[in-house]
């Protein structure tokens, strides 16, 4: 396929009624973000994402990576967390992986802006560690929410976190890519994490053959 070739409030002060002391005492710091309300904009849940801090993983972010991509897009590929690169950046698949997500979007006649691509995760876990289940359930609302919004006539998981977090199953990868899935009457295609191609590109060709199923469901 040639991916050799192949990202407090402030109040107001009041200068005629300025407040008693006892209404102007410390106020506690702001709750976590409500990460349960539906946005009706990908925009708006952008907004709801950045200000998120239900799990630990707000404390040691740069800052969050939403996704990126057409708003619209028939294509929608789900990663696991960002890396590095990405949490610097503020944007998904940006590193090495990303060149290679690149590649085999080109060689499907695809480029970034025509397709969405985020992730399960919306913020770096420290030192590229695995997402723990807490960080993947309170995350889980953004990714629902980003998939209705778009709409896409396929989801593509890459790797087993995506699979998994979508399935809701504990299965290999191996046996659960070539076939298509349904998540919520979308259909859904598991393919190999991009970072794990670079690493076995023996299985670059199976990666393909997952694309090509992929391409099928667009029509
Ligand atoms: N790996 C992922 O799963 N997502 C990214 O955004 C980058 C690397």
């Amino acid at each position: 396929m040639g991916i050799d070739v192949w990202i407090d409030r402030a109040i107001p002060a009041d200068p005629v009624s300025p407040e008693p002391e006892a209404a102007i005492a410390p106020r506690p710091a702001p709750a976590p973000a409500d990460s349960t309300v539906p946005t009706s904009t990908l925009e708006q849940l952008k907004q709801q994402v950045a200000a998120c801090r239900a799990c630990t993983l707000h404390e040691t972010r740069t800052q969050t990576v939403f996704g990126v991509g057409n708003p619209q897009a028939d294509w929608l590929f789900i990663g696991e967390a960002p890396g590095a690169d990405e949490d610097q950046q503020g944007e998904p698949f940006v590193g090495r992986a990303g060149l290679l997500l690149n590649a085999m979007l080109k060689a499907l006649g695809l480029e970034r802006e025509h397709v969405f691509i985020a992730n399960v995760l919306k913020c770096r876990p420290p030192n590229n560690r695995d997402p723990r289940p807490e960080e993947t359930v309170a995350c889980e609302f953004f990714l629902q929410q980003q998939i209705k919004l778009i709409q896409p006539k396929i989801i593509v998981a890459l790797g087993r976190h995506a699979a998994h977090s979508l399935l809701k199953t504990d299965q290999a990868l191996a046996s659960l890519r070539g076939r298509v899935h349904s998540y919520e009457n979308t259909p859904l295609v598991i393919t190999y994490h991009p970072a794990y191609l670079l690493r076995t590109p023996s299985d670059k060709g199976k990666a393909w053959a997952d694309l090509c199923l992929a391409r099928k469901q667009v029509g």
